[in-house]
């Protein structure tokens, strides 16, 4: 479970997540293959390629249920709620809206939630409205309002906030 405290971060530097453009070990396989032609490591190759294929073969055609997270423009809660964006708010209203039992959630690095999200509990979101209204730093920081269906809100916290003893 990562619900609990706020996500430690060093100030002044951003977070970097796992990054799409590096090269996949399976091509650097492949160029180091090539640069020691060896019969062997043609059959290993092949053998991987076989075994890749059969693996593709097996994968079943149905979507998994929905996970908790960010897809896109859908926010999944723990219990499989689906939320949809709305808009970013003040620290007034993410206080007023915490208030009245909305949910928070943390993007540490505001990348959308690749590198996972933090959720926390009723009882911390408690601590940060007994705390006041959050810091939300101009320059990288935010928080969105999403909404259920039946109205249930969740604030999506990014970045550069501060709100009371939890996130901090
Ligand atoms: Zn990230």
């Amino acid at each position: 479970m990562t619900s609990g405290s706020a996500a430690e971060r060093p100030r002044g530097t951003i977070p970097r997540c796992g990054s799409p453009a590096l090269p996949s070990s399976k091509a650097l396989d492949l160029e180091s293959g090539s640069a020691h032609t060896g019969s062997m490591g043609k059959r290993h190759r092949r053998a991987t390629f076989a075994e890749l294929v059969s693996a593709l073969e097996q994968t079943p055609t149905t979507t998994p249920p929905p996970r908790p997270g960010l897809h896109g423009r859908e926010l999944v809660d723990r219990e499989g709620r689906s939320y949809a964006p709305t808009e970013d708010v003040s620290a007034d209203r993410a206080l007023a809206l915490a208030a009245a039992g909305a949910g928070v959630v943390y993007d540490p690095c505001g990348c959308g939630g690749y590198c996972g999200l933090t959720w926390f509990s009723r009882e911390e979101v408690q601590r940060m409205v007994a705390a006041g209204p959050p810091a939300i730093r101009r320059r990288r920081g935010g928080i969105r309002e999403w909404r259920a269906q039946d109205g249930e809100v969740y604030l999506l916290v990014r970045d550069d906030v501060r709100w009371g003893d939890v996130l901090h």
